[in-house]
């Protein structure tokens, strides 16, 4: 299909200075787990966004120096040669789909411990790491600055060498650059502090240096918060952020231009919604006659033109979209963006980073698998036999499974119990705040109702001999889990016999299905994710008083690896959920809950009406179990295969049930024994 006409304006040309990017799509620099410890896993993981038409593929942040090494947060380096060599791995994949690729050169300061170089970490003054870490860093004199542009500049020479066309000078996200431009941190005397013109000094230097190096061949851009955290929420900018645009305004070639709050330019869909940074950001296109970069988790094609028409912004900058959709470009090229898989802004691609593992993606299973399992997000190879195949329920696990297989080419049988496809993403889509994630059905329902190899049966709830009367070679059962009722979980390691009555005890299945507490409710959360929390809020919408107990120092503790778990705390304190941390529910009569604490065991009574239990979930493989036992029992002549995917095997979280899904699809009809190998990503010498 030709593409919509209205869209043609995102597919113009842009010039960056020397270089021209062929479009105005414009991957920004993203962490992805891996950095230089996977080097090959990220070249190609890259070269396939430049595939799909991104026309700017970019590092993440990439240290200057040893003096700045973020591990366990896995970083980009061009520290020597081996770096060189592994980043031309991904310039030169970058290259031969006619992108740019962009490197943004990083320095630390107080946001890196260096624990694994052992170097003493610059910053702007002597200051406490902001990681947390017990170390400070040293607070850099002349003669440190001087090594610093020095090391920025020789960094700046390998980028070119590398291949690389924009190289940055990223003065954002709390790290070092960032510290010399904030009025809170930089209280030098020297002519680095003080003044505006004192405190961008060293940005301004360091854009000047890399132009002068390699501004000839290579793009400069800068990377900048438009706030600096000082204004407020009616207000976000202050005047002397935007006299320090001004007064850099023309120097470098491109401005890709952040916010101040991390947790807001990478928020998830619960709290931010698309296109947010726009009330912050606008103005900067008015200060500059330079192209303007900037994020806003777009995936509607028509918000991306209008950023352009009104002036906002010269390139679409995408991080999560293009984890999702690497394709995304392309299906708006080819006129189909019904087509787009939308990220759905759970940020647990973020996690590979917050956990030093290689990035996954709810939307998109292929992605940190492109070159270890060589999944390309849009190919699959094609069916190995003219076999049908009967996938069992129809969560995130069987939908992905069906929509791969169907597009493999077998026959699929597609069984829902449930009058609706989605399981238990359509079911978590109406809690509060999750709406988006619904996308994740909503993105394969549509293209398996394309498919005519593909029959969908809703309202049947099969049994073993339903399966099995099908005739499917192939049965793959992916039934989900259901969440317990008994306590058991982490706090009590067996079902625990005192909670009771039974009619005052709900869980979150129950509240999905309406059957919500009255009076005072305690939620406790064992589990330590989003689903307590959101829970609370939605006992709160129902009227209900919530108090959260969770054994956990903070509430939504694993939030943390998603970056939402401070705005989650700070949401539940507004709605006035009473909030008692490190304490596990011991008993409950019906009006009162004996709680413990975690560290000293001394109980307290709480008043409660009803308990809501948000522990574990109980995988439904009932069926799987009686399906191979018939088989067992009646040695069939022709014996079909049978799996089990998604939490019917093993509860967890969303982007596992789909990698489950899409794994299986994958791997009908190879070599079992094969199945677990994947490739080891190695380290170049030097
Ligand atoms: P997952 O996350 O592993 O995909 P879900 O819990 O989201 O699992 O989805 C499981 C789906 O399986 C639900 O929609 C449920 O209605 C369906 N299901 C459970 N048992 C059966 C069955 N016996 N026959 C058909 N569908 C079933
Ligand atoms: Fe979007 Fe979630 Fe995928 Fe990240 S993991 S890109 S937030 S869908």
């Amino acid at each position: 299909m030709p593409r919509d006409p209205r869209y043609d304006i995102l597919f113009e040309p842009v010039r960056i200075g020397p270089v021209q990017a062929p479009n105005r799509f414009y991957q920004v620099p993203h962490c992805n787990g891996s950095g230089n410890l996977r080097p090959r896993m990220v070249a190609e993981m890259r070269g396939i966004k430049a595939e799909g038409g991104w026309g700017v593929v970019c590092t993440e942040y990439c240290s200057i120096h040893p003096s700045s090494d973020d591990l366990p947060h896995p970083y980009a380096s061009l520290w020597d040669q081996a770096d060189i060599k592994a980043h031309a791995l991904m310039t030169e994949k970058v290259h031969e789909f006619g992108a740019l690729a962009g490197v943004e050169l990083w320095a630390g300061g107080a946001g890196s411990a260096n624990l694994l170089t052992r170097e003493v970490p610059l910053g702007v003054a002597s200051m406490p790491n902001l990681a947390g870490h017990p170390f400070q860093t040293r607070a850099m004199d002349l003669k440190d600055i001087r090594n610093l542009r020095r090391w920025h500049r020789a960094a700046a020479l390998r980028a070119r060498e590398a291949g690389f066309d924009i190289v940055y000078i990223y003065a954002t996200h709390m790290y070092l650059l960032s510290q010399f431009l904030s009025p809170l941190h930089n209280h030098r005397t020297d002519e680095y502090g003080g003044s505006v013109e004192n405190r961008v000094r060293l940005v301004r230097e360091l854009i000047e240096e890399t132009k002068e190096a390699i501004g000839d061949t290579c793009a400069v851009a800068v990377r900048m918060a438009a706030d600096d955290g000082t204004g407020t929420p009616e207000q976000p900018v202050s005047a002397e952020r935007r006299e320090m645009f001004e007064i850099l305004a023309e120097l470098p070639d491109l401005w890709d231009v952040s916010v101040h709050d991390y947790s807001h330019e990478m928020g998830v869909s619960r709290f931010v919604k698309e296109g947010s940074l726009e009330k912050t950001m606008h103005w900067v296109k008015s200060v500059t006659s330079k192209p303007v970069v900037s994020v806003g988790r777009f995936t509607s094609p028509d918000t991306m033109v209008s950023q352009i028409r009104r002036g906002i912004l010269d390139f679409i900058g995408a991080a999560r979209p293009s984890i999702a959709d690497p394709f995304l470009p392309r299906k708006i090229e080819e006129g189909r963006a019904d087509e787009i898989r939308e990220c759905i802004g759970c940020n647990i691609c973020y996690t590979g980073d917050s956990l030093s593992v290689p990035i996954r993606c709810t939307q998109n299973p292929t992605m940190g698998e492109e070159w270890r399992r060589g999944w390309h997000p849009e190919r699959i190879q094609p069916k190995s036999s003219e076999a049908s195949v009967l996938v069992i329920g129809a969560g995130p696990a069987g939908l992905e499974a069906t929509r791969a297989l169907g597009q493999r080419g077998y026959n699929v049988f597609l069984a829902e119990a449930s009058t609706q496809l989605g399981g238990r993403v359509a079911k978590e889509c109406r809690l509060p705040g999750l709406a988006e994630w619904g996308r994740v059905a909503d993105y394969r329902i549509q293209l398996i109702q394309t498919m005519p190899n593909v029959d969908v049966f809703l309202d049947n709830h099969l049994n073993a001999e339903d399966a099995l009367s099908l005739g499917a070679e192939h049965i793959v059962v992916a039934t989900g889990s259901s969440w317990r009722s008994d306590g058991y979980g982490r706090y009590h390691g067996k079902p625990c016999p005192d909670l009771g009555p039974a009619e005052q005890i709900f869980t979150p299945d129950d509240i999905f299905m309406g059957r919500f507490p009255q009076g005072r409710a305690l939620v406790f959360d064992d589990d330590h994710y989003y689903m307590g929390s959101v829970l609370a809020e939605a006992l709160v919408a129902q009227g209900v008083e919530v108090c959260l107990v969770t054994p956990e120092n903070m509430v939504s503790a694993w939030g943390v690896m998603t970056d939402e778990q401070f705005q989650v705390q700070k949401h539940l304190i507004q709605l006035g959920v009473e909030i008692i941390t490190a304490h596990g529910l011991d008993e409950f009569d019906g009006s009162q809950a004996r709680l413990a604490c975690v560290y000293t065991g001394r109980t307290r009574l709480v008043p409660a009406d009803a308990i809501v239990l948000v522990t574990t979930r109980i995988p439904e493989d009932g069926l799987y179990r009686e399906i191979a036992s018939r088989l067992e029992a009646e040695a069939p002549e022709s014996v079909p295969t049978l799996d089990k995917i998604g939490d019917c095997d093993a509860p967890a979280i969303i982007a596992s049930a789909v990698y489950a899904g899409h794994r299986y699809a994958r791997e009908l009809g190879t070599d079992p024994e094969l199945r677990h190998v994947t490739r080891q990503d190695k380290l170049f010498d030097p």
